[in-house]
């Protein structure tokens, strides 16, 4: 069987076919063109759908997007102006229409948490929570082996837990949220202001590993903010595992075992003891999987 899968970012709509084992077919990758906002973004969804079905029987089509998403539905309940007008889209019900196919829809990170449970980092635990580090900071978690969606589909949202009141302007309207401080685009900000020039993060880490005794205060410091948000989502959960992703979980155990250490001396006891800090096994590919994975469970 095969199934359409899309992947649709802030800055890029990956998107490909994958079997019902999970494995990707072919993948491919375009600008979202965010700022365009919803319906330009249901636009091109479509004529990407048809495109897949010229080339593949396909089964139908999975979703995986940014907001937060009725999994049930279809629905973006919630997404912020990163895609303007995209709130209130029934995403699946708009390309069930237009392509004739079964459609499913889920967020990113819970479909990067349903890939990693499927045959992933999570395979073995019904306990765990997936932590995406970009631009801003998404979350997942799974429950006894069930991801948490909450009342309103919109559970997991690490990135704006207030880590330091009235700290810095968060785009959601607060100040002081997590991923202000411990974003991936929170390091390079302050890679950047410490150079006075902007930075790439692969040049930091670069350099990082070559011994600079700059870039590792800098390093230092951000770890310190990741590990304190995350003490506290595992205090909540108590989960087995916790679940890097994002382009930067790329630096594999450089950053887990990292994470994992300073989350040592944060953590009770009983909430350390059976927990290890991993990073994602499917990388880029993961919310692709994750999604195909979702429509499996919706339709079969
Ligand atoms: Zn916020």
């Amino acid at each position: 069987m095969f199934i359409g899968v899309f992947d649709i970012g802030g800055t890029s709509i990956k998107y490909g076919v994958v079997n019902e084992n999970g494995e990707v077919i072919s993948k491919f990758q375009e600008p979202t063109e965010a700022k365009q906002g919803g319906e330009y973004i249901i636009e091109k969804l479509i004529e990407l759908s048809h495109k897949l079905i010229e080339q593949w029987p396909l089964d139908g089509l999975g979703v995986s997007t940014a907001g937060q998403v009725n999994s049930q539905t279809g629905e973006i309940v919630y997404a912020t102006d990163n895609i303007p007008n995209y709130t209130g889209i029934n995403v699946a019900e708009r390309l069930r229409e237009a392509v004739g196919l079964n459609v499913s829809v889920e967020n990113d990170v819970n479909s990067m948490a349903i890939a990693e449970s499927w045959y992933g980092a999570a395979q073995d635990v019904g306990n765990f929570i997936c932590i995406a580090l970009g631009t801003g900071i998404g979350g997942a978690a799974y429950t006894d082996g069930q991801l948490y969606t909450g009342s309103r589909f919109s559970a997991g949202e690490f990135g704006h837990i207030l880590l330091y009141p009235n700290g810095r302007t968060c785009t959601c309207g607060q100040y002081g949220c997590y991923e202000q401080y411990a974003s991936t685009l929170a390091l390079k900000r302050a890679v950047s202001d410490y150079y006075n020039t902007d930075t790439d993060l692969e040049d930091f880490f670069d350099r990082l590993k070559a011994g600079s005794q700059q870039e590792q205060q800098i390093y230092e410091d951000w770890l310190e903010n990741v590990a304190l948000g995350l003490a506290s989502i595992i205090h909540v959960i108590n989960p087995n595992r916790v679940i890097i992703g994002g382009a930067i979980s790329a630096q594999g155990e450089f950053l887990s075992s990292r994470i994992q250490g300073k989350l040592e001396k944060k953590l009770l006891h009983n909430h350390k003891t059976k927990l290890d800090v991993v990073c994602s096994r499917f990388g880029n590919d993961s919310n692709l999987i994750g999604a195909a994975k979702h429509y499996l469970n919706q339709y079969y």
